[in-house]
């Protein structure tokens, strides 16, 4: 049946334009951008968290700040007192005494805390540089191979253009019907057409009737395989 050699010759150029189409997909660039693309998404959201530390950091900082100089000028008071001559008895001293030593602990208590946040927001300024400039080398990395990716890609569509035009011209001269069926077959099955060998469909290997093996050798009508509905084709 010569509509089914027609078919046959637009199946093998269809399946050549699939597989531009994987080309592209499969492209050592696709995958490397895709990979990059990832990697920033992700420094985007590291970022936001490492700033949300930072901020806590920093308002932990200012926090204690505030305390350590309360403290300073509680202890400023004291000694102002102590020296004003208007403390008199012993017991006041002494309580004034054991509050200042109670206040000197929490100084010292502060003060530690103070340089250990210094630390911290310094190591998070340090590794915020650091990622700073690692994304802008990503950036700068997607750009130079997004470029080369789109020249693949370019260069890969206008020779599928070739192979369709090619393609479609062969489609005028398949029945309208038959086109419709193939496209409709090809969404689950393909290559939609399977050639007949050993009196076996190629495309699943059932071992066919011998009434159906027939009917595909004498090429008069569309035969369909009865296990997996690929339209049985034979060279002769
Ligand atoms: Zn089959």
């Amino acid at each position: 049946m010569e509509q089914l050699d027609i078919l046959w010759e637009y199946q093998e150029l269809d399946l050549i334009v699939d597989q531009y189409e994987n080309d592209i997909k499969n492209s050592a660039s696709r995958k490397q951008l895709l990979k990059l693309k990832k990697y920033l998404v992700d420094r985007d959201q590291y970022l936001v968290k490492l700033d949300e530390e930072a901020n806590s950091k920093t308002d932990d900082f200012d926090r204690i700040l505030r305390e350590f100089e309360s403290i300073q000028d509680t202890m400023a008071n004291i000694t102002k007192k102590a020296g004003s001559g208007e403390v008199k008895s012993l017991d006041e001293i002494e309580q004034m005494l054991k509050e200042g030593l109670l206040l000197q602990d929490k100084l010292k208590k502060n003060e530690s805390e103070l340089r250990k946040l210094i630390n911290e927001l310094n190591s998070f300024e340090k590794e915020l540089e650091d990622i700073l400039a690692k994304v802008a080398q990503a950036k700068k990395e997607f750009a130079r191979i997004k470029k080369e990716y789109d020249n693949e890609v370019e260069k890969i569509k206008q020779e599928q253009g070739e192979v369709k035009a090619k393609r479609d011209m062969l489609a005028a001269n398949i029945d309208k019907a038959l086109l419709a069926k193939y496209n409709n077959l090809k969404i689950t099955r393909t290559p939609v057409i399977a050639v007949l060998e050993n009196d076996q469909c190629s495309g699943c290997f059932m071992s066919l009737a011998s009434l159906v093996v027939q009917n595909v050798k004498d090429r008069k009508r569309i035969v369909e395989c009865e296990n997996c509905g690929r339209l049985l084709y034979y060279r002769n």
